[in-house]
């Protein structure tokens, strides 16, 4: 384990991989060493607000231990990208979104992406069932919550360095500075992971089709999962399935210990 502070400049820590075998579903374990100047991280849509009462509770319950990761991970050299998507009126004259806008698009990247695309599914995970019905927007909450777009910007709980991060909710900006700055390891965390975390423009399956190695950190994100549709399992085991899911058909996962020496983190209402 290593602790935020502990590392020298130019050396590599060692990353914990779970992925599973596409035809049999058996975990796989790996540790690989990644060097912090070639990896980042992209917070998918950490927001204050989400038209779900008990989504964003989740968030808030999330969050602080997120900020640690971040924080561990910043201190190592690793670049960080907050993503909050649709809130970029909020950064208007913030210092990390301002120099994201200056990141210039490359043209194979663009391409490669389709622009700002949502991606609905890998060649890998053809004819594969999703896991969870999540057709109904996933509200756990009794009564349930009406729709909406209250989000404005990232939980304030998340630090945004100004001077290091960036903020910019554009897959092509994301992935185009990765390639200028041959950063090849990405890991994605925040919300939810069956909608937007797989499928947005910087998502993992867009990161998938740049070419990066790209991981779930399977303990800081949350679904749209509603127990009382299929399967009929636990809000928390039906993040479990899609975490499974994409362990077998996407991309390996890992959790926040490699960042924080701590324990993972668990919901409250998981433990
Ligand atoms: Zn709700």
């Amino acid at each position: 384990m290593f602790f935020a502070g502990q590392q020298a400049a130019g050396e590599t820590f060692p990353v914990h991989l779970q992925k599973r075998n596409a035809e049999t579903g058996e975990v796989q374990t790996e540790v690989r060493q990644w060097s912090p100047k070639e990896t980042a991280i992209v917070v998918c849509d950490m927001w204050n607000q989400h038209w779900c009462k008990g989504a964003t509770a989740r968030v808030g319950e999330m969050a602080p231990r997120m900020n640690e990761v971040l924080t561990a991970a910043r201190d190592k050299g690793i670049t960080i990208f907050h993503a909050p998507s649709e809130c970029m009126k909020f950064y208007e004259n913030h210092p990390a979104h301002k120099r994201a806008l200056g990141i210039p698009a490359d043209e194979t990247v663009k391409n490669t992406l389709g622009g700002e695309k949502w991606n609905g599914g890998l060649p890998s995970e053809k004819d594969k069932k999703y896991p969870l019905d999540q057709s109904d927007g996933g509200c756990d909450c009794e009564p349930k919550c009406k729709g909406g777009q209250p989000w404005r910007s990232e939980i304030a709980a998340l630090m945004v360095d100004e001077n290091k991060d960036f903020v910019t909710d554009s897959g092509v900006t994301i992935g185009s500075y990765l390639k200028q700055h041959g950063i090849k390891n990405v890991i994605v965390m925040g919300v939810h992971t069956n909608m937007c975390v797989i499928g947005r423009p910087f998502g993992l399956r867009q990161q998938i089709c740049l070419g990066n190695n790209t991981v779930l950190m399977r303990d800081m994100t949350d679904t749209m999962y509603n127990h009382q549709r299929s399967p009929f399992v636990s809000h928390f085991k039906g993040t479990d399935l899609i975490i499974e899911y994409i362990e077998q058909y996407i991309c390996p996962s890992m959790v926040s210990a490699d960042f924080t020496g701590k324990e993972r983190f668990y919901f409250n209402g998981a433990k």
